[in-house]
C-alpha cells in the first residue's frame, strides 16, 4: 500500500473545521490507531482514496450499497431525476412507487412514512408507539444502536461502544429513566421487566440481528418470545431493521425469521446510498400519524425525489437470487477466515446472518454485548491495519459488521482471504 499523505493533510484541515474532523464518529478510525482515510470515488466493489490507493470495500457506506458503488441503473436514473428538479415539497409519483414496493416486500408494513435517516425513523416510531399506547416506557437491549435520539442513546452500540463512551451527556435523566435496558438474547430479563413495569411499557425495540456490537444474531426463539411477551402485555414490538432491512434477505429480517412486528424502522439499503429512512407497520397504528391522525411527525425533505429514486432503483434491482448469490460469496469468505484462524492459531468467532458478518477475536461464543467485549481489541487493530495495507477496507471498529454487495467477485474474495492469511500470520500475541 502506498502513502496516505493527502489523507493526513486533509484530516489536519478537517480537525479545525468539524468536531474530531468528521461528520460521524466512527469515521475517525480512532479505535484502530489510524488517521482517517479520505475517499474520492467508488465503482462496484472498489473504492479509491485521495492518495489513489484502491481498496475492496466491505463497509459499503455502512450497509446501504448492496449493489456496490455507482451502480449504472441507480446512477442513470439519478441523473434523469436531477435534471427535472431536486425537491418540490409536494408529493411526487416516485414516493408512491417506493412505498408500494416496501409494502409488498416487508411483511409487517401496511403503510409507510419516509424520513431522512435511521435515527429519524426510530425516534418517530417511538413517538407513535407512545402516542398509540398512551404509555411512556421503552425497553431496549444493551449494545443495540438505534440512532442518536435521546430515548435510545442508552447502553448503545456502534460508535458509542467503539469509543468506549458511557451513556452520552446531554440526555436528560428524566428521559433516560423511561428507557429500560436488558441484555440481548435474554428473554427472562424481558419477562422480569414486564412483571415490574408491565402496563407502562409502550414498546420493545430490537435489532432483529444486532449489527452494532459486531454482528450478533438472535438465538433460537428470542424474537418469537419477544413477539409473545409484547402481545401479552399490550406493548408494541418494533423491529429496527435500519441495518437488516433488505440486507439480511428479500423480505428483511422479519421474513427471514418469520416473526412479524407491529412497527418496522428502515434505513440504509432503502435509500441506495442517499439519505433515507422509513417507518411503517399496521394500518391501524400508522393511521394515527398526522395528518391522518394526531401524532405529529414531518420533514422538509422527506420523500425527496433523488432519495426515492436511488431507493426504488436499488430495491428493484434485487430479487431472491441476488441474496442467494451474495450469500454464496459470504460462505466462501467465512470458510477462508475459519481456515486461516485454524492455521495461524488465532482465536476467532464468526457470527453471520445473510450478508452481515462479524468476526470476534475470542474463543468464547458471542451472543450479547458483554460477550462481545471478550474480543481481543489489540488483535483487531493489528489485523485491521494489515488489511488496509493489503487494500481491504473494513469497518474500523470491532463493534461493527462487514457487508458484501452483488458487485463483489470471486476474485475479490480470493484477494481478501490472501490478505487475511497474511494479517493473521503477522499478529503479535
Ligand atoms: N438503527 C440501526 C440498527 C443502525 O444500524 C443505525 C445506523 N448504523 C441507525 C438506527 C441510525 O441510522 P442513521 O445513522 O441513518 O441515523
Amino acid at each position: 500500500m502506498g502513502n496516505f499523505d493527502n489523507s493526513v493533510n486533509a484530516y489536519k484541515e478537517a480537525v479545525d473545521l468539524m468536531p474530531g474532523g468528521v461528520n460521524s464518529p466512527v469515521r475517525a478510525f480512532k479505535s484502530v490507531g489510524m488517521s482517517p482515510i479520505f475517499m474520492e470515488q467508488g465503482k462496484g466493489s472498489k473504492i479509491t482514496d485521495i492518495d489513489q490507493n484502491e481498496y475492496i470495500d466491505y463497509v459499503l457506506s455502512w450497509g446501504p450499497l448492496i449493489l456496490g458503488h455507482a451502480d449504472e441503473r441507480v446512477v442513470s436514473k439519478l441523473k434523469e431525476t436531477t435534471e427535472k428538479g431536486t425537491s418540490f415539497g409536494a408529493p411526487t409519483i416516485i414516493e408512491n412507487k417506493l412505498a408500494q414496493l416496501v409494502i409488498d416486500r416487508v411483511p409487517s408494513i401496511e403503510m409507510v412514512r419516509m424520513v431522512n435517516s435511521g435515527t429519524e425513523a426510530t425516534m418517530s416510531a417511538l413517538r407513535i408507539a407512545r402516542g398509540y399506547t398512551g404509555r411512556d416506557k421503552i425497553l431496549k437491549f444493551e449494545g443495540n444502536y438505534h440512532g442518536h435520539g435521546d430515548s435510545l442513546l442508552i447502553k448503545a452500540g456502534s460508535g458509542v461502544a467503539t469509543l468506549g463512551l458511557p451513556d452520552s451527556p446531554g440526555v436528560p435523566e428524566s428521559i433516560a429513566q423511561n428507557t429500560i435496558t436488558v441484555p440481548y438474547n435474554d428473554v427472562e430479563s424481558v419477562r422480569y421487566a414486564f412483571e415490574t413495569y408491565g402496563d407502562e411499557i409502550a414498546a420493545v425495540i430490537v435489532e432483529p440481528v444486532s449489527g452494532n456490537m459486531g454482528v450478533v444474531p438472535p438465538q433460537e426463539n428470542f424474537l418469537q418470545d419477544l413477539r409473545r411477551v409484547t402481545e401479552e402485555n399490550g406493548s408494541l414490538l418494533i423491529f429496527d431493521e435500519v441495518m437488516t432491512g433488505f440486507r439480511v434477505g428479500y423480505n428483511c429480517a422479519q421474513g427471514y425469521f418469520g416473526v412479524t412486528p407491529d412497527l418496522t424502522c428502515l434505513g440504509k439499503v432503502i435509500g441506495g446510498g442517499l439519505p433515507v429512512g422509513a417507518y411503517g407497520g399496521k394500518r391501524e397504528i400508522m393511521e394515527s400519524v398526522a395528518p391522518a391522525g394526531s401524532i405529529y411527525q414531518a420533514g422538509t425533505l422527506s420523500g425527496n425525489p433523488l432519495a426515492m429514486t436511488a431507493g426504488y432503483e436499488t430495491l428493484s434491482a434485487l430479487d431472491q437470487s441476488s441474496y442467494d448469490e451474495i450469500n454464496k460469496k459470504v460462505d466462501k469468505l467465512i470458510e477462508g477466515y475459519k481456515q486461516a484462524a485454524i492455521d495461524y492459531k488465532i482465536p476467532l468467532q464468526i457470527n453471520r446472518a445473510g450478508s452481515m458478518v462479524g468476526f470476534f477475536f475470542t474463543y468464547e461464543p458471542v451472543f450479547n454485548f458483554e460477550t462481545a467485549q471478550n474480543s481481543n481489541l489489540d488483535y483487531f487493530a493489528q489485523y485491521y491495519r494489515s488489511m488496509i495495507d493489503e487494500g481491504i477496507f473494513l469497518p474500523p471498529s470491532q463493534f461493527e459488521g462487514l457487508f458484501l454487495s452483488t458487485a463483489h467477485t470471486d476474485d475479490d474474495i480470493n484477494k481478501t482471504l490472501k490478505a487475511v492469511r497474511n494479517a493473521f500470520s503477522k499478529i503479535e500475541k
